[in-house]
């Protein structure tokens, strides 16, 4: 009892680019930032910086995943990529899906 660390909570971000988790961490919970904070960080499985959604409970995890699922971060992902790596190298990566689109 009597532990004075209660105030830190570990917070997960989601990468925007493929809808992972991304490493956690510890964030003071006094310290209120608003909901879908981001925050740019390096993604180990894009291997990029990307912006990341931070989630500090399972409902904006689902709320994330949902947006996610919807296209809501698509844009602003490609933008960051090619803002990153302004390299066409990257055209490789997004043309999973879309084949026959110009
Ligand atoms: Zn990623």
């Amino acid at each position: 009892m009597g532990k004075n660390c209660r105030d830190w909570d570990t917070v997960d971000f989601y990468c925007i680019n493929c809808g992972n988790k991304s490493i956690p961490l510890a964030r003071a919970g006094n310290k209120r930032k608003g909901k879908g904070h981001r925050k740019n960080m390096y993604c180990p499985t894009c291997r990029h910086t990307v912006n990341h959604v931070e989630c500090r409970n399972i409902y904006e995890v689902e709320e994330f995943l949902e947006d996610f699922k919807n296209g809501v971060y698509q844009d602003e992902a490609r933008a960051e990529l090619e803002y990153e790596e302004g390299n066409p190298r990257l055209s490789a990566l997004c043309s999973g899906g879309s084949a026959g689109v110009r």
